[in-house]
């Protein structure tokens, strides 16, 4: 039975795989990735997050864990990786170990990107025993200080301490996952705490990663790999561009509704409804595809520009 399962799931991720490399407008695949949000909330309100923003036109429901469990059941034969976060802190969400537990059964890999603020003790525990992938935590910064002025509200010290908690609790069970990651945005105001960075999360024993990000004004480093010159060069170089979402990706909000990417933030793009809907209808339907076209390069209809105008799409490699 498992055995069938990986080998569906293996044929669909090749097909997708030939579908990207020839954009192909009309996916006979199916997507190999979920990214599902557990739900778009949040008590830090970060400068350049839409969900803090209250322009944020999406579903600020909490995912509940039965509707988890039928969107897994239904992709159960294509999909072999999910993102259980988007545009909120996913932590807030009191069914997210189950939801893990659930995927991790159906060997499905997950994975988790957090502010950390509300991992406490019992929650590491449980993420630990639910078989999560990789979990990696946004920490901008090596003093409370530096860390304030992007993480508004948060906290550093609470935050790095819980990281500290997670790595101690599964050296303590003996896990071999999740695999974890302090992620580090660098910005002009924590950019001279690099090597404290470093220091500390060799000290604490986590891999860390210093990303860059496109921010304005104040914000950008003047370190030449994170300021904003040449940024095309930089994404090329971070990302797979242009963009590959629309062949393997998709986006489910805790109401159902489909985004065809992780971009998006306002419901005028939604692509359908999965609890509506077939995904299939979905899939291929003629916005999807008019997306999909868009990237290829092929028109520029309005419907389609927020493709074209994206960093991540067609132009992102002109
Ligand atoms: S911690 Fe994440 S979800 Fe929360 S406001 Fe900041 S960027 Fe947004
Ligand atoms: S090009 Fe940008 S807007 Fe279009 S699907 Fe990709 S990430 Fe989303």
């Amino acid at each position: 039975m498992e055995f069938q399962r990986q080998l569906k799931r293996d044929r669909n991720h090749q097909r997708v795989e030939e579908q990207l490399s020839k954009r192909l407008t009309f996916a006979a695949g199916m997507p190999h990735t979920l990214i599902i949000e557990p739900g778009a909330r949040c008590s830090l309100a970060c400068p350049f997050c839409p969900q803090a923003s209250d322009n944020f036109l999406l579903s600020r429901d909490f995912l509940k864990l039965d509707d988890f469990k039928k969107i897994v059941d239904y992709f159960e034969d294509s999909v072999d990786t999910i993102l259980l976060f988007n545009w909120g802190e996913p932590l807030l969400n009191q069914s997210l170990p189950e939801m893990i537990s659930y995927a991790s059964e159906k060997k499905v890999h997950t994975l988790v990107h957090s502010n950390a603020i509300h991992l406490t003790e019992d929650l590491a525990k449980k993420i630990v025993k639910s078989g999560l992938s990789e979990f990696v935590a946004s920490i901008d910064g090596a003093s409370e200080e530096s860390y304030q002025k992007y993480r508004k509200n948060g906290s550093f010290q609470h935050a790095f301490g819980n990281l500290q908690s997670l790595l101690r609790v599964k050296n303590e069970f003996g896990c071999p996952g999740p695999r974890i990651v302090w992620k580090f945005l660098v910005f002009k105001h924590n950019e001279h705490e690099l090597e404290r960075a470093r220091l500390l999360a060799r000290e604490a024993g986590v891999s860390i990663e210093f990303k860059f990000a496109v921010a304005p004004g104040e914000y950008e480093s003047s370190l030449e790999e994170f300021n904003n010159k040449n940024f095309r060069d930089k994404f090329i170089k971070n990302y797979d561009l242009p963009c590959k979402q629309l062949w393997k990706a998709p986006v489910i909000c805790p109401d159902g509704d489909v985004l065809p990417c992780c971009m998006v933030s306002n419901k005028k793009y939604v692509v359908g409804n999965l609890f509506r809907q077939e995904f299939r209808e979905i899939w291929n339907n003629a916005q999807y595809q008019m997306l999909r076209a868009a990237i290829a390069g092929e028109i520029v209809e309005e419907g389609a520009l927020y493709c074209r105008e994206c960093m991540f799409g067609p132009n992102s490699v002109k």
